[in-house]
């Protein structure tokens, strides 16, 4: 199977299905990032804050796959927002994965509170500049945060990933997204699993002989997203990663794209977390 790419603002590309390892243990996430490259997931997003990066670079480092082949992303935790404190945190994320290179480097939350998310932007540029990251961008930043770094950096953050599924589309968002350049990567895209037994999803899986989950990411592909699913088992890592031989009508999209819901948000709010 060949994953599609989706090609970011600066020329390079992001597979658009990838694997996310959030709340797996460190000694849980060597196997199942194993696992999912042998299924033929190459792209992995881990974070300092879920303590697994070391078990994601035992993975890589196992699995005799070219470092060209493989794109690799890791977040900027909130207490090491700063210039030289970020300089210093991307060192020993990229010494617990074991690579000499990162492909995307994202800030992890803007914490407005805390007011340093431009000067940790500032320090991601110079970290590309200095050919130890491919490409940099930010999650759960908000239409006012990327404003703001675009006015202060004169650089776009190539990639935003936000919490994003069919309870909670975002399409004012990924509207804005769209007029700048910037990807939008989906996170927390089943719904931590709560959107598998809706009646609506349910029915298109039915009918295309799939699984919800399969229907929610084909959604997400289809709508234009870079979508990152997490699972422990092995079964559902590979079901997931099998969503390239069927397609969802423009009907079947519309129709996923209206459960939006005002109350759908799973975890913080941006705007005040932090
Ligand atoms: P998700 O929406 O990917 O849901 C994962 C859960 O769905 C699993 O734990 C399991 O319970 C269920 N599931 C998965 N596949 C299934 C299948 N085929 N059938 C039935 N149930 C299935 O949730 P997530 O882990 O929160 O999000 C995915 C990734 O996004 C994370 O691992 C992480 O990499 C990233 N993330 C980023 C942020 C951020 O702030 N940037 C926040 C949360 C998650």
């Amino acid at each position: 199977t060949t994953v599609p790419s989706i090609v970011l603002a600066d020329g390079k590309a992001i597979p658009a299905l990838g694997f996310g390892v959030f709340q797996v243990p460190d000694d849980q996430t060597r196997d199942a990032v194993s696992t999912a490259l042998q299924a033929g997931y190459r792209s992995i997003d881990t974070a300092k804050i879920y303590g697994n990066e070391a078990g994601v670079g035992q993975a890589i480092a196992e699995s005799g796959i070219n470092r060209e082949d493989l794109y690799i992303t890791t977040k900027l935790w909130n207490d090491d927002q700063g210039y030289e404190s970020t300089l210093a945190a991307f060192d020993a994320s990229l010494e617990r994965l074991g690579l000499d290179y990162l492909d995307l480097y994202l800030i992890h939350w803007p914490v407005p509170s805390q007011d340093l998310y431009v000067d940790t932007f500032k320090a991601f540029q110079k970290l590309k500049a200095d050919g130890r990251v491919r490409s940099i961008g930010v999650s759960n930043f908000t239409v006012d945060n990327l404003e703001r770094v675009i006015g202060e950096t004169g650089e776009v953050p190539v990639l935003n990933q936000i919490e994003l599924h069919p309870k909670f589309n975002q399409s004012e968002l990924r509207a804005f997204h769209t007029g700048k350049g910037i990807a939008t990567e989906a996170w927390s895209p089943l719904g931590q699993g709560t959107l598998l037994t809706d009646p609506v999803i349910t029915a298109i899986a039915d009918a295309h002989g799939v699984t919800a989950a399969q229907v929610v990411i084909r959604w997400h592909l289809q709508i234009g997203n870079v979508v990152i699913p997490k699972s422990v088992t092995p079964s559902r890592i590979k079901e997931n990663f099998d969503v390239f031989g069927f397609a969802l009508t423009p009907d079947e999209i519309n129709a996923i794209g209206s459960l939006d819901d005002p109350a759908g948000r799973i975890g913080p709010n941006p705007a005040v977390f932090g």
